[in-house]
């Protein structure tokens, strides 16, 4: 018998942790690596925030918080879904959990029962097949393509729901694919929802600050979804706050309940010092951390430039969050100074021995044909990586 459960054995790692843990692992042996896996902004948490934290801790804030978060944080993040996305919820809607992935992890833990589908467009980010799995659940991957820059149709919607559909998940802007839906698009996919008024939609909006082409769409904008969308979102990214574990839900009340249960059981709510931080974050401007969507919008310019320089690169063109999703499939079956490349992962780890530049491999995310790169880097590592990435595929 092993001393593990079949419930973690059956679990796959983390790409993007375990990338990063290599990268990390590398670096300590002195190998110049240049670490495009991750997506972790790599600027520091501004500093109002940073004071915030401080001013929390010097004023003792150090008990157990509310298992759903500081009512403080809650009213914050009510006013910020009102100011930025025009949606209202209620105290008794909103979930603070200690990151996105854990607000999603409840989300599942509440919701599936053995043999429940959810429906995820590829490509999806990484941990949404796994989190769905650990809960018996069954990913229902659909396809999209590069030509449709990944958005899920909805035809292919009305062809992927069966009676067992529960859920379907997305992120808009998308981690790894950098697409976002449109107003329109998302009607469109609502639109194919009225006819399946039972499956729930969780609408992961983590990268909404990081959106090149214009406004933030949400699906709970509309009216007749608003009761059926679990808005997710967090700070890890708009606010260059990935240690600090804060993020939050807006969600129909008896869900929002269900996960104040779960987590009640599971972590006692999120970190007293980070939450306090967050409520200043939040009640500012979007306007303060601008500088840094400005940045990754110059490097977003740049990346694109060079990749379209390599032959063999197909890229579509990333509307919002930092990353470029390239088509590499035009590789596989060839041999590159003597590595035979069959798929995305023997290409991702080509790069990491040979260029010394960290990707992650599409089948990650659910499309084998490309790899995934942060550009959540200096311009001078970007050019540097890709000067690489270059030079070891010709
Ligand atoms: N959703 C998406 C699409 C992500 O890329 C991430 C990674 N940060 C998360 C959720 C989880 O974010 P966190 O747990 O750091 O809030
Ligand atoms: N979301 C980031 C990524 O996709 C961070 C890593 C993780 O949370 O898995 O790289």
């Amino acid at each position: 018998m092993s001393i593990l459960s079949d419930r973690v054995l059956n679990m796959s790692t983390s790409a993007t942790l375990a990338m990063a843990a290599k990268t990390r692992e590398l670096k300590a042996e002195g190998i110049d690596i240049i670490g495009l896996s991750l997506g972790e902004p790599d600027f520091n948490t501004p500093d109002f925030i940073k004071n915030a934290a401080i001013d929390a801790i010097n004023e003792d804030y150090n008990s157990y918080t509310p298992v759903d978060g500081y009512i403080e944080l809650k009213e914050a993040i009510i006013t910020k879904f009102k100011r930025d996305n025009n949606l209202n919820y209620n105290k008794a809607q909103i979930v603070v959990s200690t990151g996105a992935k854990q607000s999603l992890a409840n989300v599942a833990a509440v919701m599936l029962n053995k043999g429940d589908e959810v429906i995820l467009p590829c490509p999806y980010w990484v941990s949404y097949s796994d989190i769905v799995k650990l809960n018996e659940g069954v990913p229902v991957e659909v396809k999209t393509s590069i030509e449709n820059d990944f958005k899920l149709t909805p035809q292919q919607l009305e062809a992927a729901i069966t009676p067992r559909t529960k859920m379907i998940w997305y992120s808009s802007p998308c981690n790894p694919s950098g697409s976002v839906y449109s107003k329109e698009e998302l009607r469109a996919i609502a639109d194919v929802l009225q006819n399946h008024p039972d499956i729930i939609v969780v609408s992961d909006e983590i990268y909404e600050h990081i959106n090149f082409v214009g406004d933030h769409a949400s699906m709970a904008q509309f009216e007749d979804m608003f009761d059926r969308t679990i808005t997710v979102n967090g700070v890890s990214k708009a606010f260059a706050m990935t240690g600090w574990r804060i993020g939050y839900i807006g969600a129909p009340e008896t869900i929002a309940r269900a996960c104040n249960k779960m987590q009640g059981q599971i972590t006692s709510g999120a970190n007293c010092i980070a939450q306090r931080a967050v409520i200043t974050g939040l009640n500012e401007s979007p306007s303060r951390v601008q500088f840094m969507i400005d940045e990754f919008k110059v490097r977003r310019e740049l990346i694109l430039g060079l990749l379209n320089q390599i032959p063999g690169f197909k890229t579509n063109e990333p509307e919002g969050a930092f990353y470029v999703f390239p088509d590499v499939s035009h590789y596989y079956g060839k041999t590159l100074n003597g590595h035979l490349i069959n798929n995305a992962t023997d290409f991702s780890l080509y790069l990491l021995e040979h260029a010394h530049v960290a990707t992650v491999t599409g089948e990650a995310f659910g499309n084998p044909d490309c790899i995934r790169i942060s550009y959540a880097a200096s311009q001078e590592q970007i050019i540097e990586a890709i000067k690489r990435i270059k030079a070891s595929v010709i």
